[in-house]
């Protein structure tokens, strides 16, 4: 099965994703993080798409193609995409070859979602999540597991955060209706403590009898 997490900046996709990996071994392909490790590796790609996503805008379709070519060429049955596809463009060019079978929607209200980006930090080093107001490192500005320094993403200022809210309104939410229409919709409430939401995920697949 190929799943699709969908949902406004700060829902907790990525979270979600990574417990659904380790439970089930499913392959976590996520554009935001590709585009990032892009950056860090100073590649011409990593250069171009960086100003883009300083400002909070998409990334053109050409690059984000590029880079999830690979990842979708090499995936095999249980693959969970976030991140992609978010506009009509990307979700033709997935379904040339890819098939989705459910898409879980995380709904949460546009002000949780900005009080959420906004108060997010990572580890520089191993790029562990915190957050300000829910789990915060022990040590102001030091990361519990590695000691290192936690920072925010350059693109998680309020003005960035919120034209990124609106590109969700904007382009994705053409997407969701269109599996909507598919009848592959699932939606869950991601105002809710993470393994609560994970429980209605994964009840909402019916893939708790999995055993990998
Ligand atoms: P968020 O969900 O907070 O927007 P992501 O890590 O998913 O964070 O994405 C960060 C940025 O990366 C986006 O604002 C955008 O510039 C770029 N990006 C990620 N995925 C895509 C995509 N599928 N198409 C275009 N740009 C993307
Ligand atoms: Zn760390």
């Amino acid at each position: 099965m190929n799943i699709l997490l969908i949902g406004i900046q700060g829902c907790g996709k990525g979270t979600q994703a990574k417990i659904l990996e380790e439970k089930f071994g499913w392959k976590h392909i996520t554009t935001g993080n590709l585009l990032r490790e892009s950056i860090e590796n100073q590649t011409e790609l990593g250069l171009a798409a960086k100003k883009f996503m300083d400002e909070g805008e998409l990334v053109p379709d050409k690059y984000v193609f590029q880079i999830v070519e690979d990842a979708l060429t090499n995936a095999k049955d249980g693959t969970i995409l976030d991140g992609f596809p978010r506009n009509m463009e990307q979700l033709k060019y997935l379904e040339k070859n890819f098939t989705i079978d459910k898409v879980v929607l995380l709904e949460l209200s546009d002000e949780k979602a900005l009080e959420r980006v906004s108060s997010r930090r990572n580890c520089v080093d191993c790029k562990k999540d915190y957050n300000l107001l829910y789990n915060k490192p022990k040590v102001e500005g030091i990361c519990d597991v590695c000691g290192g320094k936690i920072v925010q993403r350059d693109d998680d200022h309020e003005e960035a955060i919120k034209k990124r809210i609106e590109k969700f309104y904007e382009d994705t939410a053409e997407v969701i209706s269109y599996f909507s229409e598919q009848g592959k919709l699932i939606r869950v409430n991601a105002d809710a403590p993470i393994n609560k939401i994970q429980d209605n995920i994964v009840k909402a697949l019916e893939v708790s009898d999995l055993k990998k």
